[in-house]
C-alpha cells in the first residue's frame, strides 16, 4: 500500500502540473492580447502623429481639387469679361474674377499650413524612428519568446499526460477511480493531503489519534471525513522534499 500512497502522491503533483500548464495554454489570447496592448499603449504617440500627418495629406489634396475649381471659375470670369458686350456683364465678370481670385488666395494659405503640418510631422516621425524601430523590434522578440513558452508548455502538457498514463497504468482500478472520482469534485483537483500536525493539511480538519495512526502506518486508504481527501504521512525529514 505504501508504495501506492506514493504512485498517488505523484500523480497528484502530475496533476496540479497539468491544470496549471493547460490554465496557461487556455488563456493565450488573453496573454497575446496583454503584449499588444502594452505595445499599442507605448506606440500611441507615434500612431497620434501618423494620424496628423495623414489628416494633413488628406486636408491638402482636398484643398487642391477646391483650388482647381477655382482656377476654372476664374478662367471662365476672365472670357466672360473679354466677351462682354455691356457695362453689366462687365461687372459681373469683374466681381467674378475678383471672388475666384479671393477664394484661390484663401485655398493656397489653407494649402501651405497643411503642408506645413504635414512636413512637421514627418520631421517628427523621422527624428522619433529610432524609438519606434526599438519598440517594435521589443514588440516582435515579445511575441517570439511568447511563441516559444506557449511551445514548450504545448510540449510539456503532452509528456505530463504521458506520465499520467503511466502512473495510472499501475495503480489498482479501484484506488484510481476512487483519486478520479474525489480530485473531479474538489475544486482545486487536489485529490490527496498530507496528514500534518495531527490534521488533514488541506482542510485543516483534526484527526483522531488513531486515524493518525492508520495514516502513519500507510496500509489502507483513509480520507478526510470532512473534505474527503486521500490522507498520506511523510515522516518530518521527508516532509520537505516530497509535498506535491
Ligand atoms: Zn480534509
Amino acid at each position: 500500500m505504501k508504495a501506492e500512497l506514493e504512485q498517488l502522491i505523484a500523480l497528484q503533483k502530475n496533476d496540479t502540473s497539468i491544470r496549471r500548464l493547460q490554465a496557461e495554454l487556455d488563456a493565450i489570447p488573453e496573454r497575446r492580447a496583454e503584449i499588444e496592448k502594452e505595445f499599442d499603449q507605448r506606440a500611441f504617440e507615434i500612431k497620434a502623429i501618423e494620424t496628423q500627418r495623414d489628416a494633413a495629406r488628406d486636408a491638402r489634396l482636398q484643398l487642391e481639387s477646391g483650388m482647381a475649381e477655382q482656377r476654372a471659375r476664374a478662367e471662365k470670369a476672365e472670357r466672360d469679361l473679354m466677351s462682354s458686350t455691356n457695362a453689366k456683364a462687365y461687372e459681373a465678370a469683374i466681381r467674378e474674377a475678383d471672388a475666384a481670385r479671393k477664394h484661390i488666395s484663401e485655398l493656397e494659405t489653407k494649402m501651405l499650413e497643411q503642408m506645413e503640418s504635414f512636413e512637421q510631422a514627418e520631421k517628427t516621425l523621422g527624428e522619433r524612428e529610432p524609438e519606434v524601430a526599438r519598440l517594435r523590434a521589443e514588440y516582435d522578440e515579445k511575441l517570439v519568446a511568447f511563441g516559444e513558452q506557449t511551445e514548450r508548455q504545448t510540449e510539456e502538457l503532452a509528456a505530463r499526460r504521458a506520465e499520467r498514463e503511466r502512473l495510472t497504468a499501475h495503480l489498482p482500478p479501484a484506488m484510481k477511480s476512487l483519486y478520479n472520482r474525489i480530485s473531479t469534485r474538489i475544486r482545486d483537483g487536489v485529490a490527496v493531503a498530507e496528514a500534518r500536525k495531527s490534521s488533514c493539511s488541506a482542510c485543516f480538519m483534526s484527526l483522531r489519534p488513531e486515524v493518525m495512526t492508520k495514516i502513519r502506518r500507510g496500509e489502507e486508504i483513509i480520507t478526510c471525513d470532512n473534505c474527503s481527501r486521500i490522507l498520506y504521512y511523510i515522516p518530518a525529514e521527508q516532509a520537505q522534499m516530497t509535498t506535491p
